[in-house]
């Protein structure tokens, strides 16, 4: 009976994660988009996203990562690492690096734009960036296809590129 009520709960929310669609709330103080991240994209052990409250389903490493828990993040009320006045701090570079190298995609330029033309625009630009040309489903940062028809985009040829460093 217990099992089965647990199991109806991580099916519910499960459908709801699922029907997430790209929004402000999946864009991390850092600049990164929740929404196109392997662990939020996949069907198990989802993770909620960055400033989901729901920390217990956070994967460990983003459970304890030191931006999002920052002091002078939460001074400026966890808006964006731009509201502290001193980015990027180092802990900010190493991540834009490791995603720049590994994964063609940069934090700094997100929050670059995000500046520039405000969160609205960065969601809709994101929007069709990481749209599936084939169904309009959306293509996974870390693994360069779509995670609802399974068709490789551009993405995957450039990770190839870069090595094919992938996220487990
Ligand atoms: S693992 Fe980190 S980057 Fe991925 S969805 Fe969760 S909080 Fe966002
Ligand atoms: S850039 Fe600023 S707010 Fe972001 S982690 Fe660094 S010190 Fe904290
Ligand atoms: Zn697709």
């Amino acid at each position: 009976m217990a099992e089965a009520r647990k199991n109806s709960l991580s099916t519910w929310l499960q459908n709801i994660y699922r029907s997430h669609k790209m929004n402000p709330l999946l864009i991390a103080p850092c600049g990164m988009n929740c929404g196109i991240c392997l662990a939020y994209l996949r069907d198990k052990n989802k993770c909620p996203g960055c400033r989901s409250k729901l920390n217990k389903l956070k994967s460990k490493s983003c459970a304890r990562c030191v931006i999002a828990r920052c002091p002078k993040l939460k001074k400026c009320g966890y808006k964006y690492c731009f509201s502290c006045g001193i980015m990027p701090c180092a802990r900010l570079k190493h991540l834009d690096k490791r995603y720049r190298t590994n994964y063609g995609m940069s934090m700094l330029d997100n929050l670059a734009y995000i500046k520039r033309s405000g969160i609205k625009s960065f969601v809709k630009k994101e929007i069709k960036r990481w749209a599936c040309k084939k169904c309009g489903g959306t293509v996974c940062v870390h693994r360069g296809y779509c995670f609802a028809c399974g068709k490789r985009s551009k993405h995957y040829l450039l990770l190839k590129r870069l090595g094919g460093i992938i996220v487990s």
